[in-house]
């Protein structure tokens, strides 16, 4: 936006340029910006565009660059954009100082956008305001000051500009003016010589227009005439090319007064009073007495004394309707000497005892503007502190607000936390208490189906075992006259009822083994699996097994006839899944790890898929199919039992293919009183 505006100016400058005036140009600028207000630019391009407009006015009317100035100030506050709200403090600083306002409150303008400038590292608007500041007290013939913001300008040129700038080459030509006043030459040459430089080398014409008279007045007061002459010459010429009517003037006024120090004074009569018929014509009224005065003094060096008196008189009036102190008072002494020469000496007393009035006014007037500025200098001081002071409560309570900021957040993220945990901990009771509830149900269920299952299996062993000894009888009695269709009938009878006969008796037992008939006792491991080895010696040679024994543990308490139960149902089951064609091998381990006896039996059998490892443990649950490998699908749930009555853990290591290691682990419990303690035994595995 800020581009289109400028393009916006440019096109408009270019449009206008040919046929207007530079005044007209931004006056018509302004027109087209202004309606531009109208539209819905907002936010930092309205700032942008009420700052150019407002700075557009500051050569027509500084109510308006005041006006345009304060509402891009409100905008910029309200958005907090820094740039805009620097723009519109140094806009509403020229519009005070257009309005004659007191340096005071110009200058605090100034320096408000000086600090924003600093802040934003906009080091033009810095310079800028310093030698606008610098202005001021050079207006108010307060130098030292003046010079004390023109070399901070000029610092900071130096610092993050190229050389060949306007404003760097009158702010030197600015410092060069002050040395002057302070009737330091040699300075005053220097600075002066050093913006001459500058503007020559990058052709800055209108800089040298408007400074090339005050170098040559130090020149002058060096006596380099010569020097002065042609410099005084040159910016006659560049002036005319500008048309600027004023600096001409004082230009021609201060050659004049040159060749009267030179006692040469060539056309200085026709220069003058070209230059006073100039000043009437434009209207450029203050100018007029010192012109006036200088024409007075030609014919006073001339020694035309009635002309003299004529010119002084008329510079006399009018510097006093335009309350002109100094003029007043080069038009009275001029007065006074040229009476003096004509012998009327009370006319001449008269007017240099008036003349020294006037001094003396002048000289209070200064010693008046010098108090008020070291008061001004002091109350700005008062006030600097001030907004220091501001500035350091403002950080103070931004620090504040942030750490308030962070406190709130830390609070409410532990509120949340409180929450969370609060929410997760309900959450998660009534998962337990619904899963304790699925227990309890299952439990009581269970113990049902154990009880159920006890009556059924005892109850149904009897017509089982009738079922089979009279189809045995029938088979041996009717041995001649059975086909052998019938006689295959009867086996097939007879071997299910076996089945069914052991199943059953697997059913009893798991259903019999309860806690509280667990008949705990210490016993010696390797004799009870001694025993257990030769009691199903039979099957281990049928199957021609090899059976790997590492028994590490000598004692240990338990339910001996259980536990040799759970080593039975495993062995057998190593032996009885062994692969096609392969000898079964099985190794049984027993020692001591963290704290607990850790039973191993491997095989090299087919192995157990580890989809089933969890589920092999269930009752029922078999893998395999019955022809190939006979069971119940009860051992390995009786094993579980009996480990769980113990306390302990029962898991399964395998692979498909691979082989299988059961283990189960059982507490060590180590009891010094007499073993048969059953009260005590009881306890320990409670
Ligand atoms: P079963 O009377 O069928 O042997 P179990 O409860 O002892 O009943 O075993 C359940 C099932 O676990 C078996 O049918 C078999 O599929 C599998 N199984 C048990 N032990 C082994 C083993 N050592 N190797 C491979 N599979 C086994």
């Amino acid at each position: 936006m800020k581009t289109y505006i400028s393009l916006l100016i440019c096109g408009l400058c270019c449009l206008l340029g040919s046929t207007t005036t530079q005044g007209q140009n931004y006056q018509n600028i302004n027109d087209s910006l202004q309606q531009m207000l109208s539209t819905t630019i907002i936010g930092k391009d309205r700032v942008d565009l009420l700052n150019e407009i407002s700075y557009n006015f500051r050569r027509t009317s500084p109510e308006n660059v005041l006006h345009f100035a304060k509402k891009a100030e409100s905008i910029a506050h309200k958005i907090n954009y820094q740039k805009g709200l620097c723009i519109a403090y140094k806009n509403m600083g020229i519009a005070y100082y257009k309005l004659g306002k007191p340096i005071n409150l110009t200058s605090n303008y100034y320096q408000l956008a000086i600090s924003i400038a600093e802040e934003i590292g906009d080091y033009y608007t810095q310079a800028a305001c310093n030698n606008n500041i610098a202005l001021l007290y050079n207006q108010s013939l307060d130098y030292n000051t003046a010079l004390k913001y023109y070399l901070k300008g000029i610092e900071i040129f130096d610092q993050h500009f190229e050389e060949g700038n306007r404003l760097k080459a009158l702010m030197l030509a600015n410092v060069s003016s002050c040395f002057f006043q302070l009737k330091d030459n040699d300075r005053a040459l220097a600075y002066g010589e050093r913006a001459n430089s500058i503007a020559r080398k990058y052709d800055l014409q209108s800089i040298l227009s408007m400074y090339l008279d005050d170098l040559a007045q130090v020149y002058t007061e060096i006596n380099e005439f010569e020097k002065s002459e042609q410099l005084l010459q040159e910016a006659r010429v560049l002036q005319k090319r500008f048309g600027d009517h004023q600096s001409y003037l004082q230009t021609v006024k201060t050659l004049v007064d040159l060749r009267l120090k030179m006692e040469d004074l060539k056309d200085s009569k026709f220069l003058i009073n070209d230059a006073i018929n100039l000043a009437k014509a434009n209207e450029f009224n203050p100018l007029i007495p010192g012109l006036y005065n200088v024409l007075g003094k030609v014919f006073f060096f001339e020694n035309q004394y009635d002309s003299t008196l004529y010119y002084c008189n008329k510079a006399y009036e009018s510097a006093v309707a335009s309350e002109d102190m100094p003029d007043q008072k080069n038009a009275l002494e001029i007065l006074s000497s040229t009476y003096h020469k004509k012998g009327q000496y009370q006319k001449a007393y008269e007017l240099f005892y008036s003349y020294h009035v006037i001094q003396d006014s002048m000289q209070n007037a200064q010693k008046f503007a010098e108090t008020s500025r070291l008061e001004s200098a002091y109350q700005n001081r008062v006030n600097n502190q001030k907004i220091e002071f501001l500035q350091q409560e403002k950080a103070i309570q931004k620090s504040r607000i942030s750490l308030l900021w962070v406190l709130c957040f830390v609070a409410l993220s532990f509120l949340l936390l409180i929450f969370y945990f609060f929410y997760k901990n309900k959450k998660s009771n009534k998962i337990i208490q619904q899963k304790n509830k699925e227990l309890e149900k299952y439990i009581s269920s269970n113990m049902q189906l154990e009880n159920f299952a006890y009556i059924a299996s005892h109850d149904l062993k009897t017509p089982l075992r009738t079922i089979v000894s009279f189809t045995q009888l029938l088979r041996r009695k009717m041995k001649h006259n059975l086909g052998e269709a019938e006689s295959d009938y009867l086996n097939h009878i007879i071997t299910g009822a076996k089945e069914m006969t052991v199943l059953i008796e697997d059913l009893l037992s798991y259903a019999m083994i309860e806690k509280k008939k667990l008949r705990l006792e210490q016993f010696e491991v390797e004799p009870l699996i001694k025993v257990l080895l030769s009691e199903i010696d039979l099957y281990i040679k049928e199957q021609q097994a090899h059976i790997f024994l590492n028994i590490q543990v000598e004692n240990m308490v338990g339910d001996s006839i259980l536990i040799k139960h759970v080593l039975q149902n495993l062995l057998t089951n190593a032996i009885k899944f062994t692969q096609d064609g392969q000898t079964p091998k099985v190794w049984i381990s027993a020692y001591e790890q963290k704290g607990k006896w850790l039973f191993q039996v491997r095989d090299n059998g087919i192995g157990i898929d580890k989809e089933f490892h969890e589920k092999i443990f269930l009752i029922f649950k078999r893998l395999n199919n019955k022809l190939d490998y006979d069971g119940s699908g009860i051992g390995l749930a009786i094993c579980k039992k009996v480990i769980d009555l113990h306390q302990g853990a029962i898991w399964l290591d395998s692979e498909k293919g691979k082989g299988s290691t059961f283990s189960f682990t059982i507490p060590m419990v180590k009891i010094a009183a007499a073993p048969q303690d059953k009260e005590q035994l009881s306890k320990a595995f409670a």
